[in-house]
């Protein structure tokens, strides 16, 4: 009999993956978060010919973290998820993390957990664009291969796994509504791929590092998490929205401009206003396929060519390691 004595913890947190729709032919009017992580677990093995090779030699260990709609996720859940990731994967005989999660808003939840988790383990999140009960459901096949993608995986690393794609943390981005394949990591491309539970991944992928600055963030001491917004350049951008923020007390400004980092001179003059105020304000592009490609006119700092919503995330990241720091 073959010992089982490495585990894949599989951490629930909602989403349409455990979503029930109102009929089985009709996939688009469902309620998110419905289904438990011991129910959508059970459905793995339902697919196929049983578990695949790769994961026989596993235990698996679930827990519900969270139930809910991930475009409602938010920092506490953030905090408590990145704790039972980090709690778990402290065990000696846990290899993975793999953690089921709304597609509205993973990318985000993917690249904090990036940045957070000190581990030298792998963590791999899925997701699911169509219910549990859709009669074409996508959730069991993305959770199977998320399962063998983190029983191969080696080292750090926050990837993501959905219609056979490996995505990374990085990169990856939700850019259609509802297509099954609705990921994409634009320049990057995928980490790899898994078809048939075998694992490709591309030899010429390689991960960015994070910042070491953010090794010494101990997120047990965050207790207020700082208030940091994303505003778009457009067509007769100004800067009333950025003169309210200031004006409110934000700490903190993406702005998603147009193009290579464009930001239209009424918009610009109120940024540059803001940070003169104190307030860090960093750039991004509203293009989804590419990174700003840093030169001498752009009047703000870019961070490692990120996209705005995780450049809001590592700005607050920012903000909370300069504040432990002091
Ligand atoms: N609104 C859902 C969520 O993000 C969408 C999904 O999971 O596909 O939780």
């Amino acid at each position: 009999m073959q010992v089982k004595n490495q585990k894949i913890v599989v951490l629930g947190t909602g989403g349409t993956i455990a979503g029930e729709s109102i009929s089985a032919s009709e996939g688009l009017s469902y309620k998110a978060a419905q289904r438990g992580i011991e129910v959508l677990l059970q459905s793995v093995a339902e697919i196929g010919q049983g578990l695949p090779e790769t994961l026989a030699s596993f235990q698996f260990e679930s827990e519900q973290v969270a139930q809910l709609d991930s475009k409602d996720m938010d920092f506490a859940t953030w905090h408590h998820l990145a704790q039972r990731c980090q709690a778990w994967l402290s065990h000696e005989d846990v290899k993975a993390v793999v953690i089921t999660h709304g597609t509205d808003t993973l990318e985000e939840t993917a690249y904090f957990l990036s940045q957070v988790i000190v581990a030298n383990k792998p963590v791999v999140l899925t997701c699911a664009m169509r219910p549990a009960n859709f009669k074409d459901a996508d959730g069991p096949q993305n959770l199977r291969d998320a399962l063998t993608v983190a029983s191969v995986a080696q080292g750090a690393g926050v990837w993501m796994v959905a219609a056979g794609e490996i995505h990374h943390s990085q990169h990856v981005q939700k850019v259609h509504p509802t297509r099954i394949n609705a990921f994409d990591s634009g320049e990057a491309g995928v980490a790899g791929t898994i078809k048939a539970d075998q694992v490709t991944w591309r030899l010429d992928f390689k991960a960015v590092p994070k910042p070491s600055a953010l090794t010494h963030l101990d997120l047990a001491e965050v207790t207020a998490w700082p208030w940091v917004e994303v505003i778009m350049n457009h067509v007769q951008a100004e800067a009333k929205l950025v003169d309210m923020l200031v004006k409110a007390g934000v700490q903190g400004i993406v702005v998603a401009g147009t193009g290579n980092g464009s930001v239209g001179i009424a918009l610009k003059a109120g940024l540059m206003r803001a940070q003169a105020a104190g307030i860090q304000v960093c750039l991004a592009s509203r293009c989804n396929q590419g990174p700003v490609v840093v030169t001498e006119t752009h009047a703000f700092p870019v961070l490692a060519g990120l996209s705005p919503v995780k450049t809001r995330v590592a700005l607050m990241l920012d903000i909370l390691s300069k504040q432990q720091s002091h």
